[in-house]
């Protein structure tokens, strides 16, 4: 494509996230994340769905990255912030009371100068125990400027939120942001879970949860499609597991149905040895 078509397309684009965002286009799934130990649905995370009249469904792959390069994640960010609080709130108003709900966190937003106090208005609004909200970073923003993003980062746990490192073992990802920054939560890239069956995947799994104890975080492995993955796991000392294997990505009123399901029947799911 050519550049100018290109920056028209993405203007565009920008723009009907704007527009989509007045419409009520947006939507919020939530993906279960389980709890090796108790087999219970420890939390949920949040991910965003748009759905355009005209267009159908639009992948968040291709509409998060136009969104955090024009700025639209700005709106868009705190608009699933605000979901996925309400929707909290919804749950503990229903006997969920303990249920952790993680939002995604783009390099743009941390660094918007409102984020802290758009953060604050939210649980403030909401009335959500900050313990209950995690917020998932991925490693980039480390690489731009990691005194800034470090920051932020202290300025977002004093509010009392949790901090998730998110797609671990990508890119860049350095062990020194473990003990740098305050993270609570290490969340494994899903390509791990791709080759969980090879050896050194496995060693590298399992240095990795080892590290992750130590430093007092939870380990959770993301991807996890299948049986043999989720109990590979296990035996690799991961805390928790969140894929297709658990559930896939679902609207609000399907997760309660869920979780209805896991509180009274925790065997859903083939135990572990
Ligand atoms: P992510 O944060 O790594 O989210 C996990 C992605 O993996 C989700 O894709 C989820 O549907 C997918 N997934 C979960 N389990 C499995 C599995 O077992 N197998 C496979 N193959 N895939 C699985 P999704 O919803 O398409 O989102 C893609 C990415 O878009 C997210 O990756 C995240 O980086 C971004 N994203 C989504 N919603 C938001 C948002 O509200 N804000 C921001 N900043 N980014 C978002
Ligand atoms: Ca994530
Ligand atoms: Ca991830």
């Amino acid at each position: 494509m050519l550049m100018q078509t290109w920056s028209f397309f993405k203007k565009s684009l920008a723009n009907n996230i704007f527009r989509g965002l007045e419409l009520r286009e947006f939507s919020v799934f939530y993906q279960p994340k389980m709890d090796m130990e108790t087999r219970k649905i420890k939390g949920l995370e949040a991910l965003a769905r748009w759905h355009s009249p005209g267009i159908g469904w639009i992948p968040p792959s291709e509409f998060i990255p136009i969104a955090e390069s024009t700025g639209a994640i700005i709106d868009l960010g705190e608009w699933v912030l605000f979901s996925a609080c309400e929707q909290m709130k919804h749950w503990r108003e229903n006997g969920f009371s303990e249920i952790s709900v993680s939002v995604n966190l783009s390099p743009t937003q941390l660094e918007e100068k409102n984020l802290i106090s758009s953060v604050e208005d939210i649980l403030a609004k909401t009335g959500v125990e900050p313990r209950l909200l995690e917020l998932e970073i991925t490693e980039s923003v480390f690489i731009k400027d990691s005194s800034r993003a470090l920051a932020v980062i202290k300025e977002l746990k004093k509010l009392g939120v949790r901090l998730a490192i998110d797609d671990f073992g990508t890119g860049y990802s350095s062990v020194g942001y473990l003990t740098a920054f305050p993270f609570d939560c290490l969340k494994i890239d899903q390509s791990f879970s791709r080759t969980i069956q090879l050896p050194q995947t496995q060693v590298v799994i399992r240095a990795l949860t080892s590290l992750s104890r130590q430093l007092g975080l939870t380990t959770v492995l993301e991807g996890v499609e299948s049986e043999t993955e989720m109990v590979m796991a296990g035996h690799l000392g991961c805390d928790q597991i969140q894929g297709y294997a658990v559930g896939r990505p679902m609207q609000a009123n399907a997760v309660t149905l869920k979780m209805r399901d896991f509180q009274m029947n925790s065997a859903t799911l083939p135990l572990l040895e």
